[in-house]
């Protein structure tokens, strides 16, 4: 009996249950479909998938290490699927269960209907602590740790089904996908996955509780594991093993304390994955219907700026551009940009949300639209952050060496007014020309996303369908949960704030 392996977000050989699973039943053939109309939806960009293409290259070498073929084929996955069953008498389908975008959830119907008309079954079985048909969050955070502690699947002893062209990995150009330079974007593939993994564990990641919030420091200190956790380069059960492990020889000190960060960051993956697998509307409506009095838009001129980092607020606009530049950037700073196009540019996050998917190399739709909606003050549940640009730049940039580095143009600004550029007496020889005035008074703005927030959550009707939303998608008390950095008064409320 042949059996297909159909790669998605999985692309490795360790630590790989579907792999597992398959090489128990017969000679397997392992596909990856490139599919044209999920590559060009608005949040697929090409530098996600030249982070494919790489890791696709590596993991082909892997596999034809152990006499494996990886065939890769473009074309929409019913079809693809469909062909190669019948050319190669294949009775089996079996994949990782995925938590993807809402394209992906009704591809994987598709695919459900055309395989139970095949006569093909597929098997679909989980790779992370997501529990798919989840009644209720009782009892979910053991759960995932019992999968979490289950040891590595060893690499199975595999035969291959023989004779199948691989097919090339194709380039973004050819996908058609628009021209997205990103000279600093991270590289796909294992070998950098398992380097990053060891060299956060061993060297950089010492001082990660204080060093992850501002930009300069959190590049290095931070994991960078993100892309490869997003395409399974890496499986989140080595990371979480790996890391217990570095946890017991380093157990006190200020690597104990980061190595509990860390493993508290890795399961927030799951637990908002969990939310959009459990809901996956949440890509597109608010979760709290009634979250906001009045509609956002997308104002072209305000959108525009956003997106270029052209707003004229200094620390703003260097994370965006320093985000076009990477295809990452740190978690309070997605944070910071996104509070910022919802509360004072009062945009769409469902546009600004698109434009951050295909900036972020890791584009992880699971954590990126409950995390979009959380900083958007959509959910219900959570408290509503409202960051203020200047005041993150004087906190995480105070010495202005990232802004300046993203911005050139501020350097006849002096230190003391560059973060707030419009203060300085000589303003008007720059602003306007060479840098744009600030598209927006920042206290004016605030106070108009915080009565718009503050106002609809005092409306009748509001409490009963947040204490709904939390009953679904909030975590029950567990400490990891709890922002580390919350203070211990607050915390204790674990269940209602998960304000992370
Ligand atoms: C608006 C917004 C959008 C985001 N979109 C994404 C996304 O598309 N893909 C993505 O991987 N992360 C996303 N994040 C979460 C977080 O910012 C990134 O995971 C992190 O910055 C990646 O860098 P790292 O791997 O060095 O993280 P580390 O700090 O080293 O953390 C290790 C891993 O833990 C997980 N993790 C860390 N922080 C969080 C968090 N707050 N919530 C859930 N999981 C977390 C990630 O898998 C991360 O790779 C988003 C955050 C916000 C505020």
């Amino acid at each position: 009996m042949n059996v297909l392996v159909w790669l998605k977000r999985d692309l490795r050989t360790h630590d790989h249950p579907a792999l597992t699973l398959a090489a128990g039943l017969g000679p397997v053939l392992p596909v990856f479909v490139v599919e044209p109309s999920l590559w060009s939806l608005p949040d697929a960009s090409a530098r996600q998938w030249d982070f494919v293409a790489e890791s696709l290259a590596d993991l082909r070498e892997a596999m034809a290490a152990l006499g494996l073929p990886l065939i890769v084929r473009v074309g929409e996955a019913v079809e693809v699927l469909d062909r190669l069953c019948r050319q190669h008498h294949i009775a089996r389908i079996v994949s990782h269960e995925e938590t993807g975008n809402l394209a992906s959830y009704a591809r994987d119907r598709a695919v459900a209907a055309w395989a139970r008309q095949a006569g093909i079954p597929w098997a679909e079985v989980p790779q992370s602590g997501v529990t798919r048909r989840l009644p209720n969050r009782d009892g979910w955070a053991s759960r995932r740790d019992g999968f979490m502690s289950q040891p590595f699947l060893p690499l199975p002893a595999l035969r291959a089904v023989s004779g199948v062209e691989p097919g090339q990995i194709p380039t973004a150009r050819a996908l058609k996908l628009p021209p997205d330079p990103c000279p600093h974007r991270q590289l796909g593939g294992r070998t950098r996955a398992l380097e990053l993994l060891d060299s956060f564990l061993t060297r950089r990641g010492e001082p990660y509780r204080t060093a992850m919030s501002s930009p300069l420091t959190a590049e290095r200190a931070c994991s960078r594991l993100s892309p490869h956790l997003a395409w399974g380069t890496l499986s989140l059960r080595e990371g979480v093993q790996t890391t217990t492990i570095r946890q017991a020889e380093r157990p006190g000190g200020r690597w104990g304390g980061a190595l509990s960060s860390f493993q508290s960051r890795l399961a927030w993956r799951d637990h908002f994955m969990q939310k959009l697998e459990d809901q996956p509307s949440i890509e597109l409506r608010d979760l709290h219907p009634l979250a906001v009095t009045r509609p956002r838009d997308s104002d072209p001129a305000r959108l525009t700026a956003w997106c270029n980092g052209e707003t004229g607020l200094p620390f703003l606009d260097a994370c965006l551009r320093y985000l076009r530049a990477t295809g990452w950037l740190n978690f309070r700073m997605r944070a910071m940009v996104t509070s910022v196009a919802s509360y004072h540019l009062w945009l769409d996050w469902r546009v600004t949300g698109q434009h951050l998917a295909r900036m972020f190399t890791d584009y992880e739709p699971g954590i990126h639209w409950p995390q979009v909606q959380m900083q958007s003050g959509t959910t219900g549940i959570n408290i509503p952050r409202i960051y203020n640009p200047v005041k993150q730049g004087l906190d995480q940039d105070p010495t202005g060496a990232f802004t300046r580095r993203w911005l050139p143009e501020l350097a006849p600004v002096p230190d003391a007014f560059l973060h707030e550029p419009w203060k300085w007496p000589e303003a008007r020889r720059l602003l306007g020309h060479r840098y744009p005035e600030p598209i927006i008074d920042i206290a004016t703005a605030a106070r108009a996303a915080r009565d718009a927030v503050w106002t609809a959550r005092r409306a009748p009707g509001f409490a009963p369908t947040a204490a709904q939303i939390v009953q679904r998608h909030a975590s029950r008390a567990d400490a990891r949960f709890v922002n580390d950095r919350t203070p211990r008064r607050r915390a204790s409320s674990a269940q209602l704030t998960l304000d992370l």
